[in-house]
């Protein structure tokens, strides 16, 4: 009988390991922990979190809520874990963190189909598998995957710009332009004015940053210099870099902007904006701050923070389609953080439809791709179709699914959010059986 390789039983991998395991295909699991520790993992528990215990927001007002509802539907180990673990958290979902990675190891040794390796893997094998490696996959394993997707499109370490919600962008204060009107204007800029630029730069030189690791500090050689560091130079070192203005005269005015801050298109659909330049490592809370002190984006929603933080992934764009193959080798699946999803949720969510398409490929049945109605297939979709050139990691978001056809243009962010999360949970129930 057909086998599946699963390397990696972190969030990813164990889910993927016990979507096989309950169609009744036998699994390989290979996790390398405690023979080889990560730096950020402390434990040899299958799924550990290695930061924070919240699995973020549990409500349908939001997109990682809708998602985690999703994962129920489809009978998730990680959800099953997280539920039965919980904690006391307000509206978030948070969990005991040994108990939630107990459940999920004893579910996963104790199956019958799964056998477990305590094992660090370093080449691809041959068959069916599926890589679930994480931000921190072992540096053999990484020379290898490197081998496959060629030097350019495997990375060390994610140095993100934060991204906007389309829609909560003051289209009155923003014009379109490329600098220089060179080629088809392809960004919204966001003039400010000297006084703007002021306040704009005491801020940022008092904001507070997320300290990096040890093991991250690396990534400031790599040459790419968050926005709050390069402020720290000097106040004119961003009119030089990723607020300059020349080329960018405002076509209302004609005038040129003392400063301008450049949003581009993040996503084919026109939803989502990322902050050019921008790459920073300032608390999610000083992001924000910082980011509405910029005219146009006062009341600017991100759906997505900047970070700076070691983290291998693929250039999922070029190399995957959205069933999680490889598209030069069927038989090879992608899963976890190393896909460019970001976050607890999402590896496991990407893990679960990894593990259900592997099932199909063995029971020779058509792969499935779930529909952009749902966050699930909404993150598949991104980050297969995501420009290539700019590919960062993504949570998951509401800028991700296709807009709503029939809604008034001013309708109120939390009723359109409630008509996303109904229609995605609508639609996954189609899917309840696969
Ligand atoms: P992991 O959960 O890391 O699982 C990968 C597994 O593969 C590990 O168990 C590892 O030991 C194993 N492995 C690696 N190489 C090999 C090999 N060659 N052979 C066999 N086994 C191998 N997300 C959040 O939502 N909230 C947070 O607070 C958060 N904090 C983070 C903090 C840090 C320091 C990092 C690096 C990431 C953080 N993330 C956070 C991002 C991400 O969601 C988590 O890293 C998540 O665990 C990713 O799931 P995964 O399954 O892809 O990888």
């Amino acid at each position: 009988r057909q086998r599946v390789t699963v390397i990696g039983a972190g969030l990813a991998g164990s889910e993927a390991a016990w979507q096989l395991a309950k169609r009744g295909i036998q699994v390989d699991l290979y996790e390398m922990r405690p023979v080889r520790q990560t730096p950020a993992h402390h434990t040899d528990q299958f799924a550990e979190l290695v930061c924070s215990n919240s699995l973020r927001a549990n409500g349908l007002q939001n997109a990682v809520g809708v998602l985690k509802e999703e994962m129920r539907t489809l009978d998730s180990l990680i959800l099953k874990a997280a539920d039965t673990a919980s904690v006391p958290a307000g509206g978030a979902l948070a969990v005991d963190r040994h108990e939630f990675a107990g459940f999920i190891t004893e579910k996963l040794k104790n199956h019958e189909n799964v056998t477990v390796h305590t094992e660090e893997l370093k080449e691809i094998p041959e068959g069916i598998v599926i890589v679930a490696t994480g931000p921190l996959t072992s540096p053999d394993l990484s020379a290898s995957l490197k081998a496959f997707t060629g030097e350019d499109y495997l990375y060390f370490y994610d140095a993100a710009a934060p991204i906007l919600d389309g829609d909560t962008i003051d289209r009155d204060k923003v014009y379109l332009k490329s600098r220089y009107d060179k080629g088809e204007a392809a960004y919204l800029n966001c003039p400010m004015t000297e006084e703007e630029f002021d306040v704009f730069y005491e801020e940022l030189v008092k904001a507070e940053v997320v300290p990096l690791k040890e093991f991250e500090k690396e990534i400031y050689f790599e040459g790419c210099m968050p926005f709050e560091v390069m402020a720290q130079r000097g106040k004119k070192t961003l009119l030089f870099g990723p607020m300059k203005p020349v080329g960018l005269e405002d076509p209302k005015t004609g005038k040129r902007p003392y400063a301008v801050v450049q949003l581009r298109q993040d996503n084919s659909a026109g939803t989502l904006y990322n902050l050019v330049g921008f790459q920073t490592h300032l608390k999610w809370g000083e992001q924000k701050r910082i980011i509405r002190l910029i005219p146009g984006l006062e009341n600017a929603d991100i759906v997505r923070y900047g970070v700076m933080h070691r983290n291998t992934f693929i250039n999922s764009p070029s190399l995957l389609k959205p069933t999680y193959q490889a598209r030069t080798r069927d038989t090879l699946f992608f899963a976890g953080q190393m896909t460019g999803v970001e976050g607890y949720v999402e590896s496991a969510a990407s893990g679960l439809l990894a593990g259900i398409n592997a099932a199909k490929m063995i029971a020779g049945e058509e792969l499935v791709v779930l529909p952009r109605e749902t966050m699930l297939g909404s993150m598949a979709h991104y980050i297969t179709t995501a420009d290539g050139k700019h590919f960062q990691p993504m949570n998951a978001n509401f800028g991700l699914v296709p807009t709503l056809e029939d809604a008034p243009k001013k309708m109120k962010k939390q009723e359109r959010y409630e008509r996303y999360a109904n229609r995605a949970l609508e639609t996954i129930q189609q899917f309840k059986d696969l």
